[in-house]
């Protein structure tokens, strides 16, 4: 039978046969059936083990019996050394026996000398079955990985969410501890832990976003900052041996994105260059104006480092997802600049010499000057002392509201769920202001208002909604519903609750 050479390519195949012409007639036979492949002849160990290294067969075809090595032997040696590479016996000797226990042994054919016939096809099987497992134990491993990636998101959702429970009241008590003292001393350290907070919070929101995969509302950033903030949180670990060299010539360049998720690619950027150069070097932060395309005018942040560097074969694989050469590497820092700077419509080219160094260039569009600068939040403003009612469930969040709005002079009312609400509601006075979480999943905030409006109640509704989360606003007749963005900005709070009071 005639087999196709296309069918297994070019084979190199390997000979474990004592008589030369036994193994010429056997190379015959292959190349008159058609197949194209090279040969290596071995008759002893050492030699097989040789050749396994050197000559890297796709199969090996060994002699059972020989005089001065054994078929067995070889098949002991070759499993040894490649567990999956095919095996086939070729002998003289007839029995069911001898093909029994060669099989028994691991081989993954038989073939008698007298029946050339069989070989090329027995062959080629061979082949292509090992393929076909090779091919199958790299997708079961490309699925582990997908699954571990997987996992690594749940645990990452779950513990951004957890985070952002904890830093809640990092938002909300230094407007507290503000509201008490006139200490400037004070108030400064106040700011600073509310900065903390928020940019944890944003590391958090950011964790969670990369895992659903959703796109953060940009701010405006000033690069001068970034490099600033990128400057403060390296000295600590800037060995002697490097020096750091900033320059931005331009100081009024400013990008849009997220200044955590930038700040964040320019330290695992760094960091990567830090851990390139253990003898110590120069690491260079510039940017600069690169012109316009595309109708937009174009930044250039450039990371140089005189490290390391990369060969071709790291350059191939150095985004993907959990590659890495370090013994303690992550592998997802590089994945994660990418994904940034491609949120911001971005893109990061990377040039490397080994032994030499690298560049990372980072080119981003600059932010449109002619758009007016986002309004910041107006100062806080304090109440007159009407009833609020605060429904939420999550009970850090319920008395930190409490305490907050009651500092204001307002008559807080604090219920845990709406039942709890409207049970409160029929010992008291209607309350003016209704604030309410819309994640709240027993008595939804819409069926809520709709019993309050039902029961009276006239004044506005604030709803405490997650970024990106839209709800229905016309929820009830003669209720006036606002949306309170969690987290919650204290300042905007208050200054919601106050507008809210005095429409
Ligand atoms: P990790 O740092 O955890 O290994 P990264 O995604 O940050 O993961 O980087 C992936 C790989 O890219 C590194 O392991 C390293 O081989 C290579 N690499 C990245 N930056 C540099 C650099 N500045 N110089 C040399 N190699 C680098
Ligand atoms: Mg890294």
């Amino acid at each position: 039978m005639a087999v196709k050479a296309a069918e297994t390519g070019d084979l190199r195949i390997l000979l474990v046969e004592d008589m030369p012409e036994d193994a010429d007639r056997v190379i015959a036979q292959i190349l008159a059936a058609g197949m194209r492949a090279s040969f290596q002849r071995v008759e002893e160990e050492a030699q097989l083990l040789g050749a396994l290294q050197d000559f890297q067969p796709d199969v090996v075809l060994a002699e059972l019996t020989m005089a001065g090595f054994s078929g067995f032997r070889a098949l002991d040696v070759v499993r040894q050394v490649q567990p999956a590479l095919p095996f086939l016996f070729l002998t003289s000797t007839t029995g069911e026996e001898a093909a029994v226990a060669a099989l028994q042994r691991g081989a993954n054919d038989y073939i008698l000398k007298h029946q050339p016939a069989r070989l090329p096809a027995a062959v080629s099987r061979a082949v292509r079955d090992a393929r076909t497992e090779s091919d199958r134990v790299r997708v079961e491993g490309e699925l582990m990985r997908a699954q571990r990636l997987e996992s690594l998101s749940l645990l990452a959702a779950g513990l951004s969410h957890d985070l952002r429970n904890i830093l809640q009241p990092l938002l909300i008590m230094p407007e507290l501890l503000k509201a008490r003292t006139d200490d400037p001393q004070l108030r400064h350290m106040a700011d600073v832990i509310a900065e903390c907070g928020r940019r944890g919070h944003e590391m958090a929101e950011s964790m969670l976003s990369f895992v659903r995969g959703s796109r953060k509302p940009s701010e405006r950033v000033p690069v001068g900052h970034l490099f600033e903030a990128v400057q403060l949180l390296l000295r600590g670990s800037l060995p002697a041996a490097v020096s750091l060299e900033v320059r931005q010539d331009d100081l009024d360049l400013t990008v849009e994105g997220n200044f955590t998720e930038l700040q964040q690619v320019l330290l695992n950027l760094a960091l990567n260059a830090l851990q390139a150069m253990p003898h110590g070097g120069r690491l260079g932060l510039r940017a600069e104006r690169t012109g316009r395309h595309e109708g937009r005018f174009w930044l250039c942040i450039t990371v140089t480092d005189e490290g390391i560097g990369m060969d071709a074969g790291t350059l191939a694989q150095l985004f993907s997802p959990f590659f890495t050469t370090k013994p303690d590497g992550t592998g997802l820092g590089l994945t994660s600049c990418k994904r940034i700077i491609e949120s911001c419509g971005g893109r990061i080219e990377v040039t490397s010499v080994a032994g030499q160094g690298t560049r990372f260039d980072l080119h981003l569009p600059l932010s449109d000057p002619s758009e007016a600068d986002q309004v910041s939040h107006p100062p806080a403003v304090r109440g007159t002392g009407p009833a609020v009612l605060v429904v939420d469930g999550e009970a850090t969040r319920l008395s930190l509201l409490g305490n907050a709005l009651s500092s204001q002079g307002y008559l807080l009312h604090l219920a845990s769920d709406g039942a709890a609400a409207l049970r409160m509601l029929q010992a008291n006075a209607m309350p003016a202001l209704a604030i309410l979480d819309g994640g709240a999943a027993l008595l939804p905030a819409h069926a809520l208002l709709a019993e309050l409006a039902a029961q009276g109640f006239q004044g506005t509704a604030l709803l405490m909604l997650d970024e990106g989360d839209d709800a229905e606003l016309s929820v009830a007749e003669g209720v006036d519903v606002h949306v309170l963005r969690k987290p919650l900005d204290m300042q905007q709070v208050f200054h919601s609750v106050a507008t809210a009071l005095t429409t």
